[in-house]
């Protein structure tokens, strides 16, 4: 696959892009997009829709897994799309709602078994060589969500799914009074000893009175989402959990991906232990069933461009970031949920917020002609 696909951008586009990184090649060169979004249509034509019974009866299901219909929709059909592996070790199958566009992994992890893909040797994966990139990235994250990560005082924040607790790390050096829940219990133990005020704990956030308390001005998802196999009870905790003005800031795999598009099974994005992939799209369906009021994004360039490390020239860096934005396809989707309509004032001012509540709904009018019912 590779070489032809080598081979074939040699024919098209000469030696000119050969020192741009694959991951920032799709963005560049010209034309591009507008093959790779052809060929995403093509896909979708192409791809049969099933019925779920006729879905089941093609599809091994393994030990710790079971069908899902669409969580966002309810739908029961499904699109095969991709059968990503990770060079023999794992393998998947990912399909798409043909309602509303979600993609998700089918079969699923059982929720009981979740623990299973984190039991050992996870917390290896998120220290080590990993950890100064994973700080980095945070770095840049808290500014790409600029002001609400800047200070801290006096204000609660809860880490959802926070791993050896690099962020909580940072979020205490910023003042916030901080806790993280992660399903990892070597990751907690080393969340702990790395942390001075925040702390870490294992298991779920009702099980554990001083989150379960809620008030959380901030809930941070960095990473995770792509990991719940049951969202909706997650983001209805969340809802919950979250104080007046309170704000849900997410960081995730972008379904949208102009790389999704282009490499297909091999997108990075269908690492092992992801379980479900939104888009801007389909995150506001989510949202609007759990109780928030409205949701913004902050497009994502990819860590070298944000972080000014990149090499490729000022004029391909430019049409990088024209791509991303008008395509809505950078790899990593960055998005912040408001609670309600005082944290969309609070935070949302810079931002295009879809606003996931009609209040002409909600509230159905006042009757003052005494004609309800008739
Ligand atoms: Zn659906």
């Amino acid at each position: 696959m590779v070489s032809a696909r080598r081979l074939l951008g040699r024919l098209a586009y000469g030696a000119r892009y050969n020192r741009v990184p694959w991951g920032q090649r799709v963005y560049v060169r010209p034309g591009e997009r507008t093959l790779r979004e052809a060929q995403w249509r093509w896909r979708l034509r192409r791809s049969p829709v099933l019925s779920l019974e006729e879905y089941q009866a093609n599809v091994p299901l393994g030990e710790i897994e079971e069908f899902l219909s669409c969580t966002l929709c309810g739908e029961t059909s499904q699109q095969p799309l991709f059968q990503p592996t990770g060079g023999g070790k794992w393998r998947y199958r990912v399909v798409r709602c043909p309602s509303c566009g979600f993609l998700y992994r089918n079969p699923n992890v059982r929720p009981e078994r979740l623990g299973d893909l984190y039991a050992t040797g996870y917390s290896k994966f998120l220290t080590g060589k990993y950890a100064a990139n994973r700080q980095r990235r945070y770095n840049l994250t808290m500014q790409a969500f600029s002001p609400i990560l800047d200070h801290g005082e006096g204000r609660r924040l809860l880490d959802f799914g926070c791993g050896a607790g690099l962020f909580l790390e940072l979020a205490e050096q910023r003042g916030f009074d901080a806790c993280g829940v992660d399903l990892s219990p070597d990751s907690v133990a080393q969340a702990n000893e790395r942390l001075t005020k925040a702390r870490a704990f294992h298991g779920a956030p009702q099980d554990v009175p001083e989150i379960a308390a809620g008030g959380f001005d901030v809930i941070t998802l960095w990473s995770v989402l792509a990991h719940l196999p049951r969202p909706l009870d997650d983001f209805t905790m969340f809802r919950e959990l979250l104080a007046p003005g309170g704000v849900l800031l997410i960081l995730t795999v972008n379904a949208h991906s102009l790389l999704l598009k282009a490499y297909g099974s091999e997108w990075s994005g269908f690492t092992k232990n992801h379980l479900m992939f939104y888009s801007s799209e389909t995150l506001p369906r989510l949202l609007r069933r759990t109780g928030f009021a409205g949701v913004g994004y902050v497009p994502s360039y990819g860590d070298t461009i944000e972080a000014g490390t990149t090499r490729l020239p000022d004029s391909l860096r430019e049409r990088l970031r024209r791509t991303v934005e008008a395509t809505d396809g950078g790899n990593m989707m960055r998005a912040m949920a408001f609670a309600d309509d005082e944290a969309i004032i609070r935070w949302g001012d810079r931002l295009d917020i879809d606003r996931l509540r009609d209040v002409s709904v909600s509230k159905p009018p006042l009757d003052l002609t005494g004609s309800a019912g008739l």
